[in-house]
């Protein structure tokens, strides 16, 4: 594929914010180191533009291990008997954020399995002791598929954004990834409902995982021009070794930097972390990711007797250091590739092009 078709499409992109199902194929499918370079360079000044040098920093709380789910790449499942399992307490959770706040953060995740233990009334108390002891900071779930009258208490209670990665656009590849009776048209609808009660709603996929294709990542990008998140997660996938997908090779680095440039590019104001897969697959991942258009970087605000058995995959990073550490590490990273941390909710900015 000659450069300059990649180009015109990088070009065309960046003007009008959405291609076709075949533009998109030549586009993804034409990774280059040139395409990359092109790609990134006008996704960072995309989002240079919006968001100037700041980077957001949300402190993620993994406050269980334990689910009842089965999807077959994650090191969480519940037929992964090796894993020592876990629970925090919704005070233990609160001193998370407390310490959390101190830092700087303005922004807490909480994530974790799906853990029935922690029901409706549980999750919205929780958030609103969050959201009363912190009233100038952003709660963000990340549990799962739940119901509509479940994301509309949590919402209720005083949430501002949730994360569920559709994890494919593929229904037939959803299918390789999960168990007979997890479905994809229940991800979608409960991606629908978020928007539908007024979250800010992240979706996401990992790339490279087992089976996807360079149509399965179009059809990602088909999606997501046109549902629109305000945020999406994208991470290599990495293998854990109790999983049935233990021996399937892991996901491109090179890829996920192309795809986190041309999401900037398709959704410019999109809040698009450089997560911690990408920090696993290279030691400088993150903050190539930021070079590639990512605005948020989520550090572990989890105890630190915790942070090993949430084990998604194997060798994952941030495992050993206290939050403040964290804190000082990111802040570092960040520095060196031009930018700084910023000490605010960093909510994403609505409306049309800026
Ligand atoms: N249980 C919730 C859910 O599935 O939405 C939230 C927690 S789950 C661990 C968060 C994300 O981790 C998943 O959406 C998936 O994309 C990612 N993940 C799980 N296993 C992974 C792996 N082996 N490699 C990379 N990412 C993984
Ligand atoms: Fe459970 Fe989420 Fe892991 Fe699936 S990805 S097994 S739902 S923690």
């Amino acid at each position: 594929m000659s450069d300059n078709i990649i180009f015109n499409l990088i070009d065309k992109l960046e003007a009008e914010n959405s291609l076709s199902r075949d533009e998109w194929k030549t586009l993804i499918g034409g990774i280059s180191v040139e395409a990359m370079e092109y790609a990134a360079k006008k996704a960072r000044a995309v989002a240079d533009r919006i968001y100037g040098k700041d980077i957001f920093i949300r402190g993620i709380v993994e406050f269980s291990n334990i689910c009842s789910r089965n999807c077959y790449y994650c090191g969480l499942r519940a037929g992964n008997a090796g894993l020592e399992r876990y629970r925090l307490s919704p005070d233990d959770i609160l001193e998370c954020c407390r310490s959390g706040y101190e830092y700087g953060f303005r922004t807490f995740v909480l994530q974790s399995g799906e853990d029935p233990y922690y029901d409706t009334e549980t999750i919205c108390s929780i958030v609103r002791r969050i959201k009363e002891e912190f009233p100038d900071c952003a709660v963000t779930l990340s549990i799962g598929e739940k119901s509509y009258e479940e994301y509309k208490a949590y919402k209720d209670a005083g949430a501002d954004r949730y994360l569920l990665r559709h994890e494919t656009a593929n229904e037939a590849h959803y299918q390789k990834l999960h168990p007979e009776n997890m479905s994809w048209k229940n991800r979608m609808r409960c991606l629908k409902d978020l928007k539908k009660l007024g979250y800010q709603t992240g979706c996401g996929i990992m790339i490279g995982s087992p089976y996807q294709t360079i149509d399965c990542l179009v059809d990602d990008m088909m999606f997501m021009q046109d549902f629109k998140p305000e945020m999406i997660g994208l991470g290599p996938f990495l293998p854990h070794s109790d999983t049935p997908f233990k021996d399937a090779p892991k996901g491109s680095y090179e890829m996920t930097l192309y795809l986190i440039s041309l999401c900037r590019l398709m959704l410019p104001n999109v809040l698009l972390p450089a997560t911690t897969a990408l920090g696993t697959i290279k030691p400088d991942g993150r903050e190539q990711g930021v070079l590639a258009g990512a605005n948020v970087i989520m550090p572990n605000l989890s105890p630190v007797q915790v942070r090993d058995k949430y084990m998604l995959y194997d060798n994952k990073i941030c495992t050993g250091e206290a939050s403040g550490e964290c804190k000082a590490c990111i802040e570092a990273r960040v520095k060196s590739v031009g930018y700084q941390v910023a000490i605010t909710r960093g909510d994403h900015i609505r409306g049309e092009k800026i």
